[in-house]
């Protein structure tokens, strides 16, 4: 105890060491910006601060195990110390804008608080002290910089490690109405500890808040990551609309539009961007030859470069050269033929349609590995070709004579990509499968294009495009399924057999039959591997679905416990919780399965407690009972339970 609590004065007398600084060519700390993933932190300022010649050496602090060392400084120094868990961070030649001041994150589930003082003034040091929850895992915690801007991330997140790629701070940036929506930090000066200001915390996964215009295209940029469903053509060829998901637009360029550069002389391409809801942008592109345009997503996620093809051909898009990993094509049960494509770097693509084939190019991709492309042609019928269109640029070519697109998944770290087709049935008539071509409605678009957080543990299951009475996409529902525990944690364990198997087999049931009904569904995890329940409750954030919900098996030390429950615990839950419940604790179930209805019960279960989502978590019966745990892992049960659950989430979505 004595301990701790010297550490603590320690730290905040060095910290009130600080001294109004003065230096000439520094860089000035200005803001602190926070995304709404709860894992990146923007430090932004304005100067540089790495001085790549002259070095200047100062001790590490006390704190740290080598406090005898001493460390060069050309860059920022991190470290770590406990109780309290702290991530230091030192940024050298830097000067702190302003007083110096606490930042308390209201929702983080991650940091309690960000301090920024000026540590130093000669050398001139500025210090950025992250105060962390006790479960927070600070190794988990990189920074990263390009010696202009500083990026703090915990965990996984869709940035990329590479500080090749510019970063972009909005600071100062948002405007008033945008930062009053996103509000969820409060800022206290520390020399007077008057609360002066809210900084803003994102709420939706994208901030577009930049148009650039060069010769070559425009370039949009902002913070957080860009999903978007595909590129849509009008009939006419003469208006494609692309709709970014889950993104907030800067008011400034609400309506505005931006000619497009052209290499040929008569063409005309327009871009106007407005917000097409208030999670999401559209992006209208109009002219005579827009086929001929592009919208390519840069490796880190943030930027969309729109441009003329013969301008993209020759532009670099990054430094680094990706390789090929592996390919693999494979055929579903269902009919999805899908091609994965491993690269070992982050990549940065566009995907089109033209001529009845679907080309996704990758424009940092000099050598598509022919060896073992021509290998992963042997196990399929599709005629997929590779085709290098530049020194560092390949194209994939899939043939859509007998396929229909239906989805592309692009891994957070944008190494991975998976692209999933249908086969089209052949008595329906072509028309109807033409949306690519035919539809005149951006809304009817079936290709969506989805951030997932990890190829291993999460799996899209794409519905087909309804009918044409059928609602359309934005009107279809999203339901993120989570089947408890799986790979190394097996859940409870009764005789032998393993929760995560029922989970998984009940939860499997369940997607299918809302497939059946045009549901889009989003399992966790499709296999048996380990997931952990921040990267669920994250995945089904980054999804927003309508719905959450998590299935497990219940299990005590009383072997004569059973029955059946619905756990919810945000209040938005219990009307889900209790129509559920109402379906699946019905009184023919109760009767037929020979088991009792423990209730809907209010628990603080993590899944249920720190997804967005209206969320229940639903315990099917008792692993630990011999006589309920055998009826449990028959199919008919099985069955009986996924068919109770889809029918009360179907009445729950009101889908029909
Ligand atoms: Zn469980």
């Amino acid at each position: 105890m004595f301990l701790l609590r010297l550490t603590v004065i320690i730290f905040f007398i060095i910290i009130s060491f600080a001294q109004s600084a003065f230096c000439a060519n520094s860089f000035r700390v200005k803001d602190l910006i926070i995304d709404n993933s709860d894992r990146i932190i923007f430090i932004g300022g304005e100067g540089n601060f790495q001085r790549p010649k002259e070095a200047v050496y100062v001790p590490i602090p006390a704190q740290n195990q080598n406090s005898n060392s001493v460390n060069l400084i050309t860059n920022i120094t991190t470290f770590t110390i406990t109780s309290p868990f702290r991530y230091v961070i030192d940024i050298p030649n830097a000067v702190l804008d302003g007083a110096s001041r606490t930042y308390e994150l209201k929702n983080s589930s991650i940091i309690k608080s960000v301090q920024i003082a000026q540590f130093s003034s000669n050398p001139d040091i500025v210090r950025v002290v992250f105060t962390l929850n006790k479960s927070s895992d600070m190794s988990k915690f990189k920074t990263y910089t390009n010696g202009k801007n500083i990026v703090v991330k915990y965990g996984s997140t869709i940035i990329d490690n590479s500080i090749k790629y510019k970063f972009y701070t909005p600071s100062g940036d948002m405007d008033k109405f945008t930062k009053a929506q996103n509000t969820g930090a409060v800022l206290t000066y520390n020399n007077n500890n008057n609360t002066l200001n809210l900084i803003p915390r994102m709420q939706t996964k994208y901030y577009l808040s930049k148009v650039s215009q060069n010769s070559d295209g425009l370039i949009l940029r902002g913070i957080g990551s860009i999903s978007f469903q595909r590129a849509v053509y009008s009939a006419d060829n003469k208006q494609a609309t692309l709709i970014l998901d889950n993104a907030t637009l800067a008011s400034k360029l609400q309506d505005k539009t931006y000619n497009v550069p052209s290499s040929q002389k008569n063409e005309k391409a327009y871009l106007t961007i407005s917000a097409y809801t208030d999670k999401k942008i559209k992006l209208t592109l109009n002219g005579d030859t827009l086929r001929d345009y592009r919208f390519v997503v840069s490796p880190d996620g943030q930027s969309l470069f729109v441009s003329h093809r013969s301008y993209i051909i020759n532009t670099i898009f990054s430094s680094d050269t990706a390789l090929v990993n592996s390919y693999k094509m494979q055929k579903t049960s269902q009919g999805y033929s899908i091609f994965d494509i491993v690269f070992n770097k982050a990549v940065t693509y566009d995907v089109f349609e033209l001529n009845d084939n679907f080309y996704i190019d990758i424009n940092n991709l000099g050598d598509y590995n022919e060896l073992l492309f021509k290998q992963m042609l042997k196990t399929t019928d599709i005629k997929v070709q590779a085709l290098k269109i530049s020194s560092d640029k390949t194209r994939f070519i899939i043939p859509m004579k007998d396929l229909n697109f239906a989805y592309a998944n692009v891994e957070s770290n944008a190494k991975s990509i998976q692209l999933c087709f249908k086969d089209k049935p052949v008595n329906v008539p072509k028309q109807e499968n033409e949306v690519l071509v035919s539809s005149n409605n951006s809304k009817n678009s079936n290709i969506n294009v989805t951030y997932v957080p990890k190829e291993d543990n999460t799996k899209i299951m794409y519905n087909e495009k309804p009918k044409k009475t059928s609602p359309t996409i934005s009107a279809m529902k999203k339901v993120v399924l989570d089947p408890g525990h799986g790979g190394s944690d097996s859940g409870a364990i009764g005789g032998g057999l393993y929760e995560k198997t029922l989970n998984l087999e009940v939860a499997k049931l369940v997607a299918e039959k809302l497939t059946k009904k045009n549901v889009y569904v989003y399992m966790t995890r499709s296999k048996d591997t380990t997931v952990s329940l921040e990267d669920r409750t994250n995945y089904s954030n980054e999804i927003n679905p309508d719905i959450y919900v998590s299935i497990h098996t219940n299990s005590t030390v009383q072997e004569d416990s059973y029955g059946v429950e619905t756990h919810y615990y945000k209040d938005d839950s219990y009307s889900l919780a209790q129509l559920i419940h109402s379906k699946f604790a019905s009184a023919k179930n109760l009767k037929k399965w020979e088991t009792k209805d423990r209730g809907v019960i209010k628990s603080r279960f993590y899944v249920i407690n720190h997804t967005e989502a209206p969320s229940i978590l639903i315990e099917m019966g008792f692993i630990s009972n011999t006589q309920e745990r055998e009826k449990l892992f028959t199919k008919e049960r099985q069955e009986q339970i996924a068919n109770s659950i889809a029918e009360g989430i179907l009445e729950y979505l009101k889908v029909k």
